[in-house]
């Protein structure tokens, strides 16, 4: 699949990317030289006319899982998924842990109070790290590609213009824009589970409480969300025949507190200058153009994608560098703050016999370090010999 090379200016901005063989010319005649590996970048050495294209990016936004996707008219320019990391909580528990211990040795401390107010705009810290994760992706993609415009999904469908439908009598139709998004809204209403056995995490259908056969309508009142089985069950009966005699009422019953607006997806909306969509068209143009369910194609969807080509994937791991650790004493007494940190670090990148190699860890007091091979066993080589290339921290690229 295609790799698309990236390219900055002298000046260090970003110009359109280049495929691999005009990348390489460039490179061999000395008319570019190389900044980074992964994503491949490489800037010129002479200025040149610079004409851009408008470039959209669409990011999926996830708690776990972030996906991004863009492109231009033709082509689609950079893709992947990014994987959370998943010890924030845990971490902060422990810092806490640490600190509190370090503070209760303080022989005597000046009484604090009044100091619990949050700042405006305060996030939980894991949140606030997923946060800034989303942030910081999108700021390093800029700087490899000249991105115009920034597209984020913000909910599964649209509240403002889904307030009560019930009155208003918006109709579902089946496979219609509009349809995925009633059905979003019924998928809501009814906490995802099927209205009549209560089974969850199972594909679930739009269901008329009286069958369209009968007289019922299309109308939101007349939509409940059910499963396969007991819709076939249920078959040409009303809800009521079907035994179900208070589902009728509840299908009149609009959405209860219009679905608490995800302030953690508009702040960063907010925060990257960036458009917003909604889950139910990504949903639709995804099942449209016949795309897997994943992030990197509902992130595709989000830019606006469709017939572009596509480009292969990148994975990106979120890197913590060590810079302060603590260590139990080696004999299993009090933890203490180990003073020296060793020079190389796991995912930092080194040169060995002119091969290039990830370090796995160090060992012999600092004194060796473990390579990774990806073919055979893991080689401990003097730390002497090895050479940096690129500490391993932040998001870590690779291609899958
Ligand atoms: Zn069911």
């Amino acid at each position: 699949m295609r790799v698309p090379i990236y390219v900055l200016n002298m000046r260090g901005q970003p110009l359109m990317p280049t495929t691999q063989p005009k990348g390489k010319k460039l490179l061999r005649d000395g008319k570019a030289h190389v900044v980074q590996r992964c994503p491949f970048t490489i800037q010129l050495n002479y200025s040149t006319g610079e004409t851009r294209q408008p470039i959209t990016l669409g990011v999926d936004l996830g708690y776990t899982n972030i996906g991004f996707s863009a492109k231009n008219d033709k082509l689609e320019l950079i893709s992947g998924t990014v994987t959370l990391r998943k010890d924030m909580p845990q971490k902060l528990e422990e810092r806490r842990m640490y600190r509190k211990a370090r503070r209760r040795r303080l022989g005597y401390r000046s009484p604090r109070f009044n100091n619990r107010t949050r700042p405006k705009g305060w996030l939980a810290p894991s949140n606030q790290h997923r946060l800034d994760s989303h942030i910081r992706l999108v700021a390093k993609l800029e700087t490899i590609l000249p991105i115009t415009y920034k597209r984020v999904e913000v909910a599964n469908f649209d509240t403002q213009k889904m307030q009560q439908p019930e009155i208003t009598g918006i109709a579902y139709q089946q496979g219609e824009l509009q349809g995925y998004e009633v059905k979003e809204y019924l998928l809501d209403k009814w906490g995802r589970t099927c209205a009549y056995c209560g089974k969850k995490d199972i594909p679930l259908e739009v269901e008329h409480i009286i069958p369209k056969s009968r007289g019922g309508s299309d109308r939101v009142s007349n939509l409940t969300i059910s499963c396969r089985t007991c819709n076939v069950k249920k078959g040409n009966q009303t809800a009521e025949e079907f035994g179900y005699s208070t589902i009728q009422h509840q299908a009149n019953q609009p959405l209860k507190a219009p679905t608490c607006l995800n302030i953690f997806r508009w702040r960063i909306v907010e925060q990257l200058g960036a458009e917003h969509t909604y889950g139910y068209v990504t949903k639709y143009q995804r099942t449209k153009l016949g795309l897997e369910k994943s992030h990197v194609s509902d992130a595709f969807v989000i830019a606006g994608g469709s017939n572009q080509e596509r480009c292969r994937r990148y994975k990106v791991k979120q890197i913590r560098r060590n810079n302060r650790s603590l260590q139990k004493n080696r004999k299993g007494f009090k933890p203490s703050i180990r003073r020296q940190i060793y020079k190389l670090q796991p995912y930092d990148l080194v040169k060995y016999n002119n091969k290039i190699y990830r370090v796995k860890g160090v060992h012999c007091l600092g004194k060796r370090v473990v390579l990774e091979n990806p073919k055979g066993k893991n080689p401990s080589i003097a730390i002497k010999n090895v050479k940096l290339v690129k500490y391993g921290k932040g998001l870590l690229f690779t291609l899958c």
